[in-house]
């Protein structure tokens, strides 16, 4: 019997996104990652005695905004309180986060899976800089570490969810739309792999059908939607393991160790009084406006969401086709511009997700970096239409040029020659001939073989180079079958 035939698992992530903003949360110092340890700090995020920190402004409207993208009800009063406690990465041994007073609490957030996880709370907080085990992953192991203190002061929204996740599924389905949310509204970069966005996952057991929580266990070091679904089935196994051995689940912090997929144990879980929380008394209150925040609320742009509905019922793309454009924004927003140029969504996402993003990848290029405007691929896409050219012509002779050139489509295609041949009786008496130059082939087509139809599309197509319309050569082969 497995785990989850007995057991429910009850799943609460807390998200820590790091804020796009230019500087830091408190002072001037650039908000970059990469650069040389120890180089981009100040007095202030060195947490030298004497210094006032000043709130980032602009990391307070990203916060506000992240916060009202999830429905959350941004508190008109809130404050920021200090965490006192010691480690190598925080100099001033204590962090400036929010505590009993945050900004934004009681938010929702809904999946493309149809469930619902609400969120509990969202407050903004300072990061700590970073530590450098050499030889070892962890601290434990390695020989000596390096503190490197230039993430210090990095702006930081935490954002905690109810323990409303039922699967290690759905808790990655979570973390991936709540990261294309922060994305859509600016707040983040998103990118996992550089720490931008830092996943706890709260894990415990409860017997299927009864309703109080177990104990849990947190664990820390998740950085992919990978591991996020590693580490929490993980888990699963061990409580329940645990639990039918008859043993107590410890609530503590855990550590996922990627390379062995398991989870150790790291430090019994502290209490928010370990902390001493008390309030900053060198920052003012945060006090907002009703107003202000209802007109960032109507600011807002459109969500993954509103964007998948779209896609899959005004445009009636296909979910893979609505999927691969929601998670890519740069290639959403070029199928939106082109798309209001054109009338056909399904040929322009068609055109956009098989030919462009497949020259576009090979080539390792960005469209930005191209010539193709979405006017221009627009206009590509008329022509197409309008039957001056086909499909697979316009995608394989017209298009890689468009690429690196800023001639029109029509134009370009009148000078390579390549206009669709639709002169209907130059096909039809180039099928008939055709046909009695392939009679057994023709008889298997009227006896209902439906696959011999592309045999006589392609002789027809070598007769003209490709360029003939094939809605044409289909229509005259169906006649010519029903004649016969
Ligand atoms: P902290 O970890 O800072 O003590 P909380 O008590 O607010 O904070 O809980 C953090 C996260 O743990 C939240 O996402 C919450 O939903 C989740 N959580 C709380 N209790 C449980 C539980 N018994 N099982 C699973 N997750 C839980
Ligand atoms: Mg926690
Ligand atoms: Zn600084």
């Amino acid at each position: 019997m497995s785990a989850l035939d007995k057991y429910e698992p009850v799943i609460g992530l807390e998200v820590h996104a790091q804020l796009k903003t230019k500087t830091k949360l408190f002072c001037s110092c650039a908000n970059e990652f990469g650069q040389t340890p120890n180089t981009n700090v100040c007095p202030v995020c060195l947490g030298m005695p004497g210094v006032l920190p000043v709130l980032n402004e602009q990391s307070l409207q990203l916060a506000i905004k992240a916060a009202l993208a999830l429905d959350c009800t941004v508190n008109e009063y809130s404050k920021f309180d200090r965490k006192q406690y010691f480690y190598p990465d925080l100099p001033k041994n204590y962090q400036i986060s929010q505590y009993d007073q945050p900004l934004a609490v009681n938010g929702k957030l809904s999946l493309p899976d149809g469930s619902t996880v609400r969120i509990h709370r969202i407050h903004m907080e300072e990061d700590a800089g970073k530590l450098v085990h050499a030889g070892a992953e962890r601290l434990h192991g390695s020989a000596y570490s390096l503190v490197d203190v230039n993430r210090s002061g990095t702006p930081l929204v935490e954002i905690v969810s109810e323990a409303d996740i039922r699967s290690s599924e759905q808790a990655r389905l979570y973390v991936q739309e709540l990261r294309l949310i922060l994305l859509y509204c600016g707040v983040c970069d998103g990118n996992l792999e550089e720490g931008s966005m830092r996943c706890d996952v709260n894990v415990s057991l409860r017997l299927k059908g009864t309703e109080k929580f177990g104990t849990r266990a947190e664990i820390k070091n998740v950085n992919s939607f990978r591991s996020i679904q590693r580490a929490i089935e993980y888990e699963i196994e061990r409580q329940a393991d645990l639990l039918d051995a008859g043993q107590k689940i410890v609530q503590e912090t855990r550590l996922w160790e990627e390379n062995k997929g398991c989870t150790i144990s790291m430090r019994s879980k502290e209490e928010a009084n370990d902390y001493r929380y008390f309030p900053e008394p060198d920052l003012r209150p945060i006090i907002l406006d009703p107003a202000e925040l209802k007109a960032i609320k109507l600011n807002l742009p459109k969500l993954p969401a509103e964007k998948r509905e779209i896609y899959l019922q005004e445009y009636k793309l296909n979910s893979e086709e609505a999927y691969i454009l929601v998670e890519d924004l740069e290639r959403g927003e070029y199928f939106d511009q082109t798309v209001k140029l054109t009338n056909s969504p399904k040929k322009t996402a068609s055109l956009i997700n098989n030919a462009v993003y497949a020259i576009l990848n090979e080539s390792k290029k960005s469209i930005a970096d191209t010539r193709l405007t979405p006017e221009r691929l627009a206009k590509l896409i008329k022509i197409i239409e309008d039957g001056v050219v086909n499909d697979s012509t316009a995608r394989n002779d017209l298009l890689p040029e468009l690429f690196e050139t800023e001639i029109d489509p029509l134009e370009l295609c009148e000078k390579k020659g390549l206009k669709q041949i639709s002169d209907e009786s130059a096909i039809s008496s180039e099928i008939e001939g055709i046909v009695k130059d392939f009679p057994e082939q023709f008889a298997e087509l009227k006896s209902g073989k439906d696959k011999m139809k592309a045999f006589f599309v392609g002789q027809a197509m070598k007769k003209f180079k490709g360029k003939a319309s094939p809605n044409i050569i289909n229509k005259i082969l169906d006649e010519l079958v029903q004649k016969a």
